[in-house]
């Protein structure tokens, strides 16, 4: 090769490398890392806020699958968890069967937490996740927002301990899980703490569900 052409490629090489970051960071969302969305079901409770400070402090985000009556009680937990880059998701009001309940009934569930949830954060939510997994065909053709369940069950809600909780979510763990834990406990904040190093180190990036699906439509629509 000619001292010419090492110049030109030298030059190349150098352009590419001084271009490239500002490329990237007007990329928001790094479509080529593995993504793992936590979603916290049931509250806001006492131990929101702390789940909330925990993952802000590790650089992650989750999504937080309210009940109107609660989210009612703690107004602030919604805000910080907006403030810090969350998502807040439609749980029902009152977690009841809706299977169960006349038609009326379940829309007043889901319209009513709606309205709470628009009127504490300004936003609506556009996920919904049904009390109990409970819902059939004609409930979801009344609903007017994504329903989300999960591909990760952290079983929080049943083992005491939080090892035995961290451990039920890292051992299946793979690329765009969705995982299930409740706010509802302190165990979950402990897993948390233990699940959340975990998936750093294999590399996960921890974001909301919206962005996940947003991540993997990106992925699903790209022509191979
Ligand atoms: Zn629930």
């Amino acid at each position: 090769m000619g001292d010419y052409m090492k110049k030109i490629l030298l030059l190349f090489i150098v352009s590419f490398i001084l271009i490239y970051p500002t490329f990237s960071t007007s990329i928001k969302y790094n479509y080529n890392k593995k993504n793992i969305a936590i979603t916290f079901d049931d509250g806001p409770s006492i131990y929101t806020n702390d789940i909330i400070n925990y993952l802000y402090e590790n650089g992650c985000t989750g999504t937080f699958f309210v009940l109107g009556n609660k989210a009612l009680k703690n107004q602030n937990t919604l805000l910080n968890a907006i403030n810090k880059g969350n998502e807040i998701a439609n749980h029902t009001y009152s977690h009841p069967w809706l299977t169960h309940l006349s038609d009326e009934e379940i829309i007043e569930e889901i319209n009513k937490t709606q309205d709470i949830i628009k009127n504490i954060t300004g936003n609506r939510a556009t996920l919904f996740r049904p009390s109990y997994g409970d819902i059939n065909k004609k409930i979801k053709k009344m609903i007017n927002l994504r329903i989300v369940f999960w591909t990760n069950d952290s079983r929080d809600w049943k083992y005491k301990s939080a090892k035995t909780i961290a451990s039920n979510v890292i051992r299946n763990i793979k690329d765009n899980d969705i995982i299930l834990m409740h706010d509802t406990h302190k165990r979950t904040l402990d897993a948390l703490k233990i699940i959340v190093p975990k998936l750093k180190e294999l590399g996960y990036e921890i974001i909301t569900v919206s962005e996940l699906l947003r991540i993997r439509e990106y992925h699903e629509f790209s022509i191979y």
